[in-house]
């Protein structure tokens, strides 16, 4: 059980695991099912410039699983925490699903993305939710200004989005808990690292994760059927 007192600033970081109960792989399962490519094949600015039409296909296809999944209990959770706490809860994820939003959840950091936004590859015209690219489009769309459509999605070797914000909240946060994410991915994966001095850290997820040193109390399970149960708020 883990306790929350009124006064807590809590900061949750979520990763692949609260969204594999939904039906959309992890990061090892997209890797290890795609067409037999490496996933930076296809997620990286390098795969960008020497196949648009295949990055598109996979991220066409993403679009496809994610948009068929439904949000399970432990996204229901993280919404119901959030009304509860409001400002003092920060949800970052590392998901580019959208399953946090359709849950209920209004304020979600997604550091790595969204699935269903895109933007160009070349102006500082903003992301814009596009929900059209089903399948890769025979011809890749191109922005006024000449650039390529790209998906609005953090790649390998890209910045992360919103650090400053996230690294204030972790400055701040007096209870750190991460869910479903292997540790393996920087930088959320030095997170914990980061807060440990000042933070309760906890960690849940289906095994240990790769940075558990970083973290006070490891509750393994499923995060749908584990997280709705592991609250008790003081008021
Ligand atoms: P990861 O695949 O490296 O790790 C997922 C972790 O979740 C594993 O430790 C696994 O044991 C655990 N897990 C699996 N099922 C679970 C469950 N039911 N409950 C709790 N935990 C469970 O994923 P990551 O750490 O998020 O990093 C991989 C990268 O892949 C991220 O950058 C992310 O953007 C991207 N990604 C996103 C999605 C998505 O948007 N849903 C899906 C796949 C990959």
């Amino acid at each position: 059980m883990l306790t929350i007192a009124r006064a807590d600033r809590v900061f949750i970081l979520t990763g692949a695991g609260v969204s594999a109960e939904s039906g959309i792989p992890t990061f090892r399962g997209v890797g290890g099912w795609w067409r037999d490519h490496r996933i930076e094949d296809v997620a990286s600015p390098h795969a960008w410039q020497r196949d648009r039409r295949l990055v598109w296909e996979f991220y066409a296809m993403r679009r496809r699983v994610a948009s068929e999944a439904k949000p399970n209990p432990a996204h229901f959770t993280l919404a119901s925490l959030e009304r509860d706490f409001e400002e003092r809860l920060f949800v970052c994820t590392q998901n580019v699903d959208d399953l946090h939003e359709r849950a209920g959840s209004r304020k979600v950091v997604h550091m790595h993305g969204e699935l269903f936004k895109s933007r160009c590859d070349t102006c500082s015209r903003p992301p814009f939710e596009d929900t059209n690219l089903y399948e890769a489009p025979a011809e890749i769309p191109r922005c006024e200004c000449g650039g390529w459509i790209r998906p609005h999605i953090c790649w390998f070797g890209e910045v992360p989005f919103e650090l400053d914000g996230i690294y204030s909240a972790l400055d701040q946060c007096t209870l750190f808990l991460a869910i479903g994410t292997s540790g393996a991915v920087e930088p959320a994966a030095s997170f914990a690292a980061q807060v440990v001095g000042h933070a309760r850290t906890v960690y849940l997820g289906l095994e240990k994760p790769s940075n558990a040193s970083n973290f006070r109390d490891c509750h393994l399970g499923k995060a749908g059927e584990i997280l709705p149960g592991l609250f008790t708020i003081l008021r």
